[in-house]
């Protein structure tokens, strides 16, 4: 990890599925969700479109929606493993052991997971979820936690901001990664209580979802350090993201960290 060159671009929220599943999961995902998949789901077609978009790294981010995924996932999460692709295994909360789960997942060398209030049916302060947090804490790995709406489930508040904020008081060194600017569709609410704070969220899927000028002051009013690039491919097409993401003008400075440094920094704190 400490290898990376200095400007390397990471785009820190994707999906990718295994070949066999990818040409069923695909279509049915993007038809759930009425989202376009711009590439097959595959991790080849994932890598083409990085060397497109110019992106050295894409980290996959992987959905248990049963327990019993997580050894198939960390297989195949095995397999994809490469310079290029850095796979987030995932754990079910409803698994009977989800402190040994972490533990092999931390054991492996990956350096977080991914969890998905919607898809796994959790809200994000719920106690089933506190050995996980503490798990996680104590081994320093980081969790991509979908937050906000989904565009494919209805509006339950599972993953709002008032909720992250209960997490993170409850557990203050953990390295919670929020999704989409903080919480999807619920800007407001990310404005009035997330930005400024010293929680990370990636910009992933939210592009054409609200104002470009609103997502450069929300950027703009958040610790530079805890801003990470995401597309959320395939539901986004990573050039676009980056050609958008380059388009607000940030400052230089501002415009590598979200892109690589950032990203850099986390995924090497192992
Ligand atoms: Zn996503």
């Amino acid at each position: 990890m400490n290898k990376m060159h200095p400007n390397v671009i990471i785009d820190f929220h994707t999906h990718a599925f295994p070949d066999h599943i990818a040409a069923r999961a695909v279509p049915a995902l993007a038809r759930e969700g009425n989202v376009t998949a711009h590439l097959n789901g595959t991790t080849r077609d994932l890598i083409a479109s990085m060397d497109r978009a110019g992106i050295d790294i894409s980290v996959v981010c992987s959905i248990a929606t049963r327990p019993s995924q997580f050894e198939g996932i960390l297989a195949w999460s095995r397999d994809i493993r490469s310079s290029r692709i850095i796979p987030l295994p995932s754990v079910h909360p409803d698994d009977a052991d989800l402190r040994e789960k972490v533990r092999r997942i931390g054991d492996e060398g990956y350096a977080g997971i991914k969890m998905h209030a919607y898809y796994q049916d959790f809200f994000l302060d719920e106690e089933k979820l506190f050995p996980l947090y503490e798990e996680l804490q104590q081994r320093n790995l980081f969790v991509v936690m979908h937050t906000g709406f989904d565009i494919a489930f209805p509006r339950i508040r599972r993953a709002d901001p008032e909720r992250i904020l209960r997490v993170v008081a409850r557990y203050p060194q953990l390295k919670l990664v929020t999704t989409h600017l903080g919480a999807w569709d619920d800007w407001q609410n990310v404005e009035k209580l997330l930005a400024g704070r010293n929680i990370y969220m990636d910009i992933s899927f939210t592009s054409s979802c609200l104002d470009d000028a609103r997502i450069k002051a929300i950027m703009m009013s958040h610790p530079e350090e805890y801003i990470l690039y995401g597309s959320d491919s395939p539901w986004r097409d990573q050039s676009e993201s980056i050609q958008h993401l380059r388009s607000l003008r940030l400052p230089e400075h501002l415009e590598a960290k979200v892109l690589g440094e950032n990203a850099a920094r986390l995924l090497g704190e192992i």
